[in-house]
């Protein structure tokens, strides 16, 4: 099984992985982070994550880490 963690207080809100994701389980939250911005989530209830990487691969600012079992 593979998760992902997103670290909020590096995410600029840009979206870029949210598009990326090939099973669309990252979106944007409605909250806003210490940076002013809507930081990306993750939600596992949305599919199965392959830890394929492509999300942490896209983020410019090295906010996602990938972890694989
Ligand atoms: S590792 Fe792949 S499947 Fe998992 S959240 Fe990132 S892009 Fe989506
Ligand atoms: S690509 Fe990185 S900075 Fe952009 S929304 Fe996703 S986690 Fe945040």
């Amino acid at each position: 099984m593979s998760t992902i963690e997103i670290d909020e207080l590096r995410c600029k809100g840009c979206g870029l992985c949210t598009i990326t994701c090939p099973k669309g389980l990252i979106e944007l939250s409605d909250k806003i982070n210490n940076l002013g911005y809507t930081p990306a989530k993750f939600d596992a209830s949305k599919g199965k994550c392959t830890g394929c990487a492509l999300c942490a691969e896209i983020c410019p600012d090295v906010a996602i880490k990938v972890f694989n079992e």
